[in-house]
């Protein structure tokens, strides 16, 4: 890496470029690839980086597609204070998935190279931003609510061959992700609509604890994990 900067750090003063900022640029794009490209649409930037030069231009355009057409609503619904400026990097490195950490999303282009239907890895990441939990919450309740988002505003689930798994004894709402996230759909369309707006924006104030449940709906989470275990059918329906 030492090399390379030096290398880059040459090229650049020969061809006059001498601002940091535009040094920094070189050194991000290290591979040879272009800078990060800029787009912005509707008030929201992207900046988005790509590290790994084989990643397919297709699967590109259509994660900053979906980012635009999501992000908005994700943002109107829960947090309208949410970033306005976003950063994708596609990571060859990164042996996850997709993470996020503040308004900065890494996504495993490998990952989207074996399923590349799987785009709303983007609808899931796009509500961590949204989320921006400072204060200490539950695992369980930020991914929940990060894949009920992604139930509820996913563009390509069907054709992503995502789905939320059918109820099943020894499930948990602590389970996250999936699990926790049809409970989630459950309780809004069980007399339970707008608990989830409640819930994010209690943790996101640091406001949340476990009594919070029974002030919103009189029930503690456990009593309402067993009306669900009940009960638990749901139309779902996947776009
Ligand atoms: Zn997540």
């Amino acid at each position: 890496m030492k090399a390379i900067l030096i290398v880059l750090l040459a090229a650049a003063l020969a061809v006059g470029f001498t601002q940091p900022a535009r040094i920094s640029g070189l050194l991000v794009t290290s591979y040879g690839a272009p800078g990060a490209d800029t787009i912005t649409r509707e008030g929201y930037t992207l900046l988005f980086y790509n590290l790994h030069p084989g990643f397919d231009t297709s699967t590109r355009r259509r994660l900053i597609d979906a980012f635009f057409q999501v992000y908005p609503i994700e943002v109107r619904r829960f947090n309208a204070k949410a970033a306005r400026k976003v950063i994708f990097t596609i990571d060859p490195n990164y042996d996850g998935v997709a993470e996020t950490s503040g308004n900065r999303v890494r996504i495993s282009p490998l990952w989207l190279k074996a399923h590349p239907e799987d785009i709303d890895v983007v609808t899931h990441e796009a509500m961590h931003i949204v989320q921006n939990y400072t204060h200490p919450v539950p695992g369980w309740l930020t991914e929940g609510i990060a894949d009920y988002a992604r139930y509820t505003y996913g563009i390509n689930n069907h054709n992503g061959n995502w789905w939320l798994p059918d109820f099943s004894a020894g499930q948990h709402y602590t389970n996250a992700y999936r699990v926790t996230a049809r409970f989630f759909v459950w309780l809004e369309k069980n007399q339970h609509s707008g608990i989830i707006d409640s819930l994010d924006k209690a943790a996101r104030a640091g406001e949340y604890t476990p009594q919070i449940w029974t002030k919103l709906t009189g029930k503690t989470v456990d009593g309402l994990w067993q009306d669900y275990s009940a009960h638990p059918q749901l139309e779902l329906t996947y776009r």
